[in-house]
């Protein structure tokens, strides 16, 4: 794992910024939920981390190294989409070694890490589907299976659950939290959802037109909202 600086970040597309001034301390193994409405910025943010998205200024570091400059595969970093995109056509196995593949790891260094991972992940079973024949569930945890193999220091979620329906999405979000702990990494953990932030986070941050409003800890932050607008995410559900 591997603590997470933003320094003074700003993100403009032309001349629209939608980045601004966002400074941000994650701790080695914290695990952080980015809430805030559709459009805030949440995306941009994480795939400037990812190295996804350029930085228009400002510093990204992770473990304390200014990565600015590294592509994604060097951040050492994981990223957990709600679109999956699983290849369609190889296995489950070959889905979870795919990237391990590509950075040129042998064969049993490949099946040991993806075994690993299935255990984890409870894929065992699982390893010689194909994709068309998992379930919503299953494939989510091949695409967690996929991020872990790698043993990414920090893993980004950007609303992973959000295509799966509310029953699975409770299970998920408990595998979720027993993945983190179970990897020891930092995690970044984007959502919409109240629920999910305040079940899952160590501290939530609050984004608003691409600033900062409040940041926390689930309780502090619903007892002690800065201001209507993290009490109308945070508060208690009407
Ligand atoms: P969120 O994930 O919180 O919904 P995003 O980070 O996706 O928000 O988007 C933040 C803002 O940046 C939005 O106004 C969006 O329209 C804009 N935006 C995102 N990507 C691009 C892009 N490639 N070009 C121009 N504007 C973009
Ligand atoms: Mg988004």
């Amino acid at each position: 794992m591997a603590s997470v600086e933003l320094h003074n970040i700003h993100k403009a597309y032309g001349a629209l910024t939608v980045i601004h001034d966002i400074s941000l301390s994650i701790e080695d193994g914290e695990f952080i939920a980015l809430v805030g409405p559709s459009g805030c910025g949440k995306s941009t943010l994480l795939r400037m981390i990812a190295g996804l998205e350029e930085i228009t200024d400002g510093d990204v570091s992770i473990g304390g190294q200014v990565v600015n400059a590294m592509t994604p595969r060097e951040r050492n970093i994981a990223m957990v989409f709600q679109s999956y995109a699983l290849y369609p056509h190889m296995t489950v196995a070959e889905n979870m070694g795919f990237n391990l593949k590509l950075s040129g790891e042998t064969k049993p260094v490949i099946e040991q890490r993806v075994n690993e991972a299935a255990r984890m992940l409870d894929l065992t079973k699982l390893l010689d589907r194909k994709p068309a024949q998992l379930s919503g569930g299953q494939r989510q945890r091949v695409a967690m299976g996929r991020a872990i193999v790698r043993n990414p220091a920090v893993f980004l979620f950007d609303e992973p659950l959000s295509n799966l329906d509310a029953k699975l999405r409770v299970q998920m979000r408990s595998e979720i939290k027993a993945l983190h702990q179970k990897v020891q990494t930092t995690s970044i953990y984007v959502t919409h959802d109240q629920i999910e932030a305040m079940t899952l986070a160590d501290r939530i941050v609050v984004l608003n037109q691409g600033r900062i409003e409040q940041q926390g800890t689930p309780i502090e932050l619903y007892r002690k909202p800065a201001n209507l607008f993290v009490a109308g995410f945070i508060g208690s559900p009407a």
